[in-house]
């Protein structure tokens, strides 16, 4: 397999590289720290860039009584900032030129992407609602076909995983996509063919189509209909049966040279995969064993066998929903 492309990802600045919180406080995650060595992170934080400073009162989330839109205030000074803060997101956003991921501050009523809380007035500190931050919501509107996550989330498993296969694959993509050639498009689609199968079947014989129609098109529009359909195929993590699905495919390019016992050696750890009992990476681990042994190049080329570097790989888990994708 070749090497990984390094994906550029934009992150909160409080998660461990600025003591930039209301508080002062920073956050340090071990994932993120791991990570770095991996990506090349681009930091931000959204509130001091609007002009607040170390430490502030903190700010809410509010939502209009009348038009049930959604404020950026500070209670304490009574400030509404929520222009501010929407016009910081557009500038900021604008000025990116290279991008494959976010990785973004949950609970804040600025960065999260999903869990801020929402009162229903300046002094009122019942919550009525979770949202996405300001700053979290310009870009999810902007960016939801890349790999965007906030630092709880990617706490569970299967949630990382998806995450990281994500950014991965979208890092190699976008830069096939700037040297705009035909044939790394071609031994992209041919190399992520298990991956994508286990994503989504249907779509990836749309992205065949696409491919196979290649001389007819200019390469620039086939990169711009396969990025569309590509989004698709990595919206939802794969279900397990598509898993199980995709393994047994490669098991049959071994059929004929596994002995009675290696099969249901293999058989048996699938089913227990099934049962969320190991990780996916256990039959994985098998398959890549036996290619090891039988050299199929085409197969060794997958990335479904290692869709992101493995030192990534963390078997730890927040506990919520099926451990194993
Ligand atoms: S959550 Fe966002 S706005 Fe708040 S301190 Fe962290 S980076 Fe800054």
């Amino acid at each position: 397999m070749q090497g990984f492309h390094k994906p550029i990802v934009v992150i909160s600045k409080c998660l461990g590289f600025d003591p930039c919180r209301y508080n002062g406080d920073v956050i340090h995650d071990k994932f993120i720290e791991k990570l770095a060595n991996f990506v090349t992170y681009i930091t931000v934080c959204p509130e001091v860039e609007i002009g607040l400073g170390i430490p502030r009162e903190p700010i809410r989330l509010v939502s209009n009584k009348s038009d049930k839109k959604i404020k950026l205030v500070q209670p304490k000074t009574e400030s509404d900032l929520t222009v501010r803060m929407k016009n910081f997101a557009d500038r900021f956003l604008d000025s990116l030129h290279d991008v494959d991921g976010f990785i973004l501050k949950s609970r804040s009523p600025s960065c999260a992407i999903s869990d801020a809380k929402v009162t229903s007035g300046m002094e009122k500190t019942h919550t009525i609602s979770k949202n996405a931050g300001l700053f979290g919501d310009a870009v999810l509107k902007r960016y939801s076909h890349l790999a965007v996550e906030d630092e709880g989330r990617i706490k569970n498993f299967a949630i990382r995983e998806h995450f990281l296969i994500k950014l991965f694959t979208l890092a190699h993509f976008n830069n096939i996509k700037r040297k705009n050639n035909f044939k790394d498009l071609l031994i992209f689609h041919s190399n992520n063919k298990y991956l994508f199968m286990a994503y989504n079947q249907v779509k990836l014989k749309e992205l065949g189509r696409i491919t196979a129609n290649g001389k007819k098109m200019p390469v620039e529009e086939m990169y711009m209909r396969y990025e569309e359909v590509l989004a698709d195929v990595l919206q939802e993590r794969p279900s397990y049966t598509s898993n199980i699905n995709v393994l047994h495919h490669i098991m049959g390019y071994f059929s004929k040279v596994l002995t009675k016992g290696e099969k249901e050696f293999f058989l048996n750890l699938v089913e227990q995969y099934r049962m969320n009992m190991v990780p996916l990476s256990s039959p994985v681990g098998v398959l890549k064993s036996w290619n090891a042994r039988h050299k199929n190049m085409y197969l060794a080329e997958q990335t479904f066998f290692t869709p992101y570097p493995t030192q990534l790989i963390e078997i730890t888990d927040s506990g919520k929903g099926r451990n194993f994708a």
